[in-house]
């Protein structure tokens, strides 16, 4: 992370030093609005552990019907097969929240303005500075569309850990946070990785309501609330209720002590328009497609679809 002592490697050419890249990245990244920013030597993700948490994961059908997790592993565990020739990541975090004001619905992340959009068009700057550091050098940015292992990387680069509920949480700022890469192939001097982890804690695993985690931090997706309400299509299984929102969850962190007392920047793109605040749940249970296009139209949510969000409504209004 940023405040990480840096290394510097000599180096003959171009002009600019690593740590001289280093710090334009950083300076960057915190003119972007970033919450946090570290940096890793892109290479191909050598942790055998890592691997099989992974395969296994995927064997046990723990990712539901998202099935694109299974494609493209190469290029998920080597950064370079998305950029040729990278030598640098970037890591990115940006703060959603905590949110000065909540919705009882719909989750956190989802109140503002779709992140895709949002976090490309703020890196977009940073990835200009290193090509102009580096005549001839290339970038990436990775917003969640590329196959990448993003919490991977980013605890690689320091940013943070994986805690028990699947998320990165990041020291300091917690885990509502958006993440993003920036793959270069120009050099930094790098940070180490974060070796923090949950310890004796488990207050998410104890709380989650669809019992989707376990102690070892690996999400099984088929029971959790913020896929099946998001994700999945068609009618939700029998037999599960929705006892908090009915777009997301966000009860494991709303009960993780990373997330208490601490004070981001929030991007102000994130902040929740009043309209979106003051749906109510018979609103959302009757929604047309042309109100849900109207309202959503440049938010997150659009990804669940009216149908989802009125399937989601109704669920709720039933039990
Ligand atoms: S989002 Fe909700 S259902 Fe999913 S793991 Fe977290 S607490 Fe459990
Ligand atoms: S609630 Fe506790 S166990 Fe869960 S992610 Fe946070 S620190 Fe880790």
């Amino acid at each position: 992370m940023k405040k990480s002592s840096a290394t510097v490697v000599p180096r003959t050419e171009p002009s600019v030093t690593n740590a001289e890249a280093r710090q334009l990245i950083i300076d960057a990244a915190m003119a972007a609005g970033a919450a946090a920013v570290g940096i890793a030597p892109a290479a191909a993700l050598d942790d055998e552990a890592e691997h099989e948490i992974y395969n296994s994961w995927l064997a046990d059908g723990r990712h539901a019907s998202m099935s694109y997790m299974e494609r493209n592993e190469a290029v998920r565990f080597d950064p370079r097969l998305l950029l040729p020739e990278a030598r640098t990541v970037v890591c990115v975090a940006f703060a959603y929240g905590p949110q000065p004001r909540r919705s009882a619905l719909l989750a956190d992340y989802a109140l503002g303005e779709d992140y895709h959009d949002v976090l490309r068009r703020r890196l977009t700057p940073l990835a200009e500075s290193l090509r102009a550091l580096v005549p001839g050098s290339k970038t990436r940015i990775v917003v969640d569309t590329a196959p990448m292992r993003e919490k991977w990387w980013a605890r690689r680069a320091g940013l943070g850990f994986v805690g028990r509920n699947g998320l990165l949480i990041v020291p300091g700022v917690g885990s509502r946070v958006f993440l993003a890469e920036v793959l270069w192939t120009g050099e930094a001097s790098a940070d180490e990785p974060c070796d923090m982890s949950c310890d004796a804690c488990g207050a998410c695993t104890q709380t989650c309501p669809g019992r989707a985690l376990d102690s070892a931090g690996s999400v099984d997706a088929r029971r959790c609330l913020s896929y099946l309400t998001i994700e999945h299509r068609g009618e939700l299984p029998e037999g599960i209720d929705l006892p908090g929102r009915i777009y997301g969850c966000d009860m494991c962190q709303d009960v993780c002590p990373h997330n208490r007392c601490v004070n981001p920047p929030v991007v102000q793109e994130f902040l929740p328009s009043e309209e979106i605040l003051a749906l109510d749940i018979e609103q959302l249970a009757e929604m047309t497609e042309d109100e849900f296009k109207t309202l959503f139209g440049r938010s997150a949510i659009r990804r669940a679809g009216a149908e989802g969000m009125r399937r989601n409504a109704l669920r709720k209004l039933r039990r």
